[in-house]
């Protein structure tokens, strides 16, 4: 059997770890580390991310501020909010839930945010600077799968590394993480997408297969190297009778197969996906230290 990553343990570490510093700053009378949240509109999957997070602050001891602004709302008025935030000295990091209504520019109001406040990691200043391995905030989900590589003490170090999909929340991130002077990192990197050429045959060179394309059940067995440690970023619903919700959840990869023959494999659920809440507590916590601006 490969050994299973358990990302609900690992990120519930990251959290105690989180909360007994938080009591220390408590204890010695410093500033508690606070996230503002901006969400805009009323989707569904959006409140829950949203409340998830709110949640885990409060769970921490961290202070949270959650705005909430109508679907209408102008993009001028949501990039003054982000600036309101931007010049409050009490608030430390602050996100802008994704996705926003098709009327507001992303790249407008990301850019807006204070890279010194840019807990998400999203803005251009600290994506260049996670590129060139300086002091940055990383994007959640990149910075979850980083952490379960070292607490799993992966070897990355002259690996085969072969990530799936491109996209800049997970997959071009990753690249460039893993190929990155450090641990985890030093790997030699594939970045595959929807135009590469026989991605089968490159999948099956892979000592770390990271698999992020968003499509069930994509990676079967026959594109895995024996031995091969396997990280499935995708989350997928598929109805299931047989549940009380009605369904369950499913990743990129075929997890049953594919883990006869991994060496370690991450689950859905309980893998990547709870890891990115204790990612961005934790770029909160380094904020308000003041770790990575100084
Ligand atoms: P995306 O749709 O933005 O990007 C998908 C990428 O996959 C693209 O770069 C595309 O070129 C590539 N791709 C598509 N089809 C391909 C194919 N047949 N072969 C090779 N490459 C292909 O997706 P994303 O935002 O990176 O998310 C990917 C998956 O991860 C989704 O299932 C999403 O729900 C999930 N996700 C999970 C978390 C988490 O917390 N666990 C976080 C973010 C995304």
């Amino acid at each position: 059997m490969p050994t299973i990553i358990d990302g609900k343990k690992t990120s519930q570490d990251i959290k105690n770890e989180i909360a007994a510093r938080v009591a220390e700053i408590k204890s010695e009378g410093g500033k508690i580390p606070h996230l503002a949240a901006i969400l805009v509109g009323n989707d569904g999957a959006s409140q829950t991310y949203v409340g998830a997070k709110v949640k885990a602050c409060h769970e921490i001891g961290f202070e949270s501020t959650l705005v909430r602004m109508e679907d209408t709302v102008s993009e001028e008025e949501l990039l003054a909010k982000v600036e309101e935030i931007n010049e409050n000295p009490d608030i430390d990091g602050l996100i802008v839930q994704l996705p926003l209504p098709k009327h507001i520019s992303v790249e407008k109001v990301t850019d807006k945010i204070k890279p010194e406040k840019d807990v998400d990691g999203f803005t251009p200043a600290n994506v260049g600077r996670m590129a060139l391995n300086w002091p940055a905030y990383v994007a959640a989900t990149p910075y979850g799968i980083v952490e379960l590589l070292k607490r799993y003490q992966i070897e990355t170090s002259g690996k085969h590394c072969v990530v799936i999909g491109r996209s800049h929340i997970v997959g071009s991130p990753m690249s460039i993480l893993m190929a990155r002077n450090g641990y985890p990192g030093n790997a030699t990197v594939t970045l595959t997408h929807s135009r590469t050429q026989n991605l089968k045959e490159i999948a099956q060179t892979a000592d770390i297969l990271i698999v992020a394309l968003g499509k069930p059940e994509f990676v079967t067995a026959d594109m895995v190297k024996p031995g091969a440690v396997v990280i499935d970023v995708g989350i997928h619903r598929v109805e299931d009778s047989s549940k009380k919700s009605g369904f369950r959840l499913i990743g990129d990869v075929k997890f049953d197969e594919v883990a006869e023959k991994a060496s370690a494999i991450t689950p859905v659920p309980g893998g990547v996906g709870p890891m990115t809440i204790a990612s961005l507590l934790y770029n909160t916590l380094l904020a308000a230290e003041r770790k990575v601006y100084g």
